[in-house]
């Protein structure tokens, strides 16, 4: 079968990136959610050590990872434009890696979401001249409190430079650099405020956390997300991609077309085990002693999320 990947990279250089982009979240913790520290806390403290990759990916695209959600970056003589902003701890690594990219200003910042890990550094991409874009649910949680359970942490609302000041419901077009950016909604599924962003000339899609390439993913119930709606964005993603499509996930190495098949193909996958176990009237307890992710663990249960606390999260949902 044929893997697509970045033109330019040979397979061999591709899978030492992808094996890269691994090693960046090394430091991550283990079993994030299994108790202890919030790791709102925990991956805040980390990214003021983590050190910042870049991968150019085509066009003048290139990708940030070490802090938070895979940051893309397109460059050009409007300036540069951000999809997800980062840690602000990690803003002086940040800061080199966008200088070696290129000299043009940060002018434009997209969020693909409201979480913490893509939109806490929006304050000082805001305060050095970004104009900052996202889906209206986007600004409405950085706007209040707003808990998430799963995390035990209760975020204050957001400073009003980190706002996103212009929204959208369901897609927007913005032409910058000489290229197309697509901006839609993918409806509620890892949160309510999802959207993906296409790269129209370099054929890239940044799909935000509707998809965490090789890892189980975190869903966000509080906010309006759900296994099921995470499948629809998983089925819309597969849907709309070409062959020759380079993928940013929110989390993990970049990726294509088949990663998210195999991504959509797990979530299906798990989604009607734990389904059949509930229905059977199977506890949270009892359904996670039969180990519905065991087919999927060795490949997908070492990140942030482990196979127990997604089985928990799918049950959640159905
Ligand atoms: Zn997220």
């Amino acid at each position: 079968m044929k893997t697509n990947r970045p033109p330019g990279l040979s397979r061999r250089h591709f899978l030492t990136c992808t094996a890269m982009g691994t090693a960046v979240t090394f430091f991550l913790p283990r079993r994030l959610l299994a108790g202890g520290e919030s790791p709102v806390i925990v991956i805040r403290g980390a990214a003021a050590t983590a050190k910042i990759t870049i991968q150019k990916l085509r066009g003048n695209v290139s990708v940030l990872q070490g802090s938070g959600g895979n940051i893309a970056v397109l460059t050009g003589r409007d300036g540069k434009v951000l999809v997800d902003a980062g840690i602000t701890a990690s803003r002086p690594p940040i800061t080199d890696a966008l200088a070696e990219i290129s000299s043009d200003p940060v002018r434009a910042l997209i969020n693909t979401h409201w979480h913490f890990d893509h939109t806490d550094g929006n304050e000082w991409l805001h305060s050095i001249g970004a104009e900052i874009t996202a889906q209206e649910n986007t600004r409405k949680h950085l706007s209040e409190t707003t808990r998430v359970d799963a995390w035990n942490f209760t975020f204050p609302p957001s400073p009003k430079g980190a706002l996103p000041t212009k929204v959208f419901k369901k897609e927007r077009e913005l032409h910058v650099n000489g290229t197309r950016l697509a901006l839609e909604y993918y409806g509620p599924s890892h949160t309510d405020s999802d959207i993906s962003v296409y790269f129209g000339d370099a054929d890239i899609l940044h799909v935000g956390d509707t998809c965490w390439n090789g890892h189980f993913p975190f869903i966000d119930y509080n906010t309006g997300g759900s296994i099921n709606g995470m499948i629809q964005a998983a089925e819309a993603n597969v849907a709309r991609v070409t062959n020759k499509a380079i993928v940013i996930p929110g989390h993990g190495p970049i990726g294509d077309k088949a990663g998210l098949i195999d991504f959509r193909d797990m979530l299906v996958t798990v989604r009607e085990k734990v389904a059949g176990l509930k229905k059977q009237g199977k506890s949270l307890e009892e359904t996670l002693a039969a180990k519905p992710t065991a087919e999927y663990d060795e490949k997908w249960g070492h990140y942030v999320i482990d196979g127990k606390t997604f089985a928990s999260l799918v049950y959640q949902g159905v």
